[in-house]
């Protein structure tokens, strides 16, 4: 799957929903790369047509099992997710006439969970439970899958489809961009896909290009990223990224740094990314500019980072974008006129 099979044909113009996932425009971001004196871009996946970086992985996935002969016309396709990969792989499913069935945990946003209803697949919510739980939603959507007949389990975070996805779309794209000027790649991991394909990709570019692993509280993978420890301390507001554990997705993959960002500095990041630039953008997204700067402090002015503006704030907007909720969670809803007085 190459970069200019999943987005543009010769003529301009695309080819049905699958044809318009990928190709997304690679963004200044004035406000962050101003405080800092570097160049901060973020990939607008939230373009894609399912609305999330996930339709790039949904599609690798979805394409693979195609091409092994494992989907055939009505099948379908049974995951685990935390709202985005269900979303891109249900659109795939009525784009190429399979089933979606859709395990997710029940504290996923409510508009992630109505989305998926209202697309048409068939939707389980489950309690939240450790991935060490036999009920885990990662585990029960495999078990789920083995006794459907006719079902494929898309197994986002171990099938490798998924970082070849980007391997094979997202990191060509952002060194054709960059035109090859790309310093530091910054981003936080769900499933690993998205920053183990970019980062195997650029740094096969360019050695010397920094992979940086950006981290919520509530995850292991900060620890694990520094000294090897995936123990795992607190909690975070922001929905599909950090894990306690390290995903065939993630595994291998270069990490020259890591940065963990609390929820209120995602928030206050997020809010300045909707005030100063007119993004609306989810919490991960909070926590990858957020690591952004803070990688362009510790490398200095002059420097070209790369991010990811992973879904869009539409899919929150009771949550992060909700001052009562904010409040329940214990955090502050950002004020506009601080942010300009600050
Ligand atoms: N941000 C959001 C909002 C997501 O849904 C996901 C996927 N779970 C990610 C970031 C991380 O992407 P990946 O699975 O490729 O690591």
């Amino acid at each position: 799957m190459q970069a200019s099979a999943m987005g543009e044909s010769a003529s301009g113009i695309t080819n049905g929903f699958v044809g318009a996932v990928g190709d997304t425009p690679l963004i200044r971001l004035h406000g962050p790369s101003e405080l800092t004196g570097c160049t901060i871009l973020g990939k607008a996946e939230f373009m894609n047509p399912g609305g999330s970086v996930k339709d790039r992985a949904a599609l690798g996935i979805l394409l693979e099992a195609e091409q092994e002969g494992l989907l055939q016309p009505g099948g379908t396709i049974v995951e685990g997710t935390a709202g985005n990969t269900g979303i891109g792989l249900t659109h795939l499913c009525n784009a190429r006439g399979y089933r979606a069935l859709i395990v997710i945990p029940e504290t996923q946003s409510a508009e992630k969970i109505g989305l998926l209803r209202s697309l048409g697949a068939e939707v389980r919510t489950v309690p939240a439970v450790p991935y060490r739980d036999p009920n885990n939603y990662v585990k029960l959507s495999g078990r789920i899958a083995e006794e459907t007949p006719g079902a494929v389990w898309a197994n986002q975070f171990d099938n490798l489809a998924n970082r070849r996805a980007h391997y094979n779309s997202t990191g060509p794209e952002i060194w054709r961009q960059t035109a090859g000027g790309v310093d530091a790649w910054v981003a936080a991991t769900g499933t690993g896909g998205t920053y183990a394909g970019v980062a195997l990709y650029l740094k096969e570019q360019n050695p010397k290009v920094r992979c940086v692993l950006a981290d919520p509280h509530g995850s292991g993978l900060y620890g694990w990223a520094k000294s090897g420890d995936l123990s795992i301390s607190g909690s975070s507001i922001t929905e599909g990224i950090g894990n306690s554990r390290v995903t065939a997705n993630l595994e291998g993959a270069p990490i020259d740094d890591a940065v963990r960002i609390d929820d209120q500095s995602a928030l206050d990041t997020i809010y300045g990314l909707l005030w100063q630039e007119g993004l609306f953008l989810g919490g991960s997204v909070g926590i990858n500019v957020a690591a952004a700067v803070e990688t362009a402090r510790r490398l200095g002015p002059g420097h070209t980072i790369v991010t990811v503006l992973c879904d869009s704030g539409d899919r929150y907007r009771s949550r992060l974008y909700d001052g009562d909720w904010l409040a329940g969670m214990g955090l502050r809803q950002p004020q506009r006129f601080g942010l300009e007085a600050g």
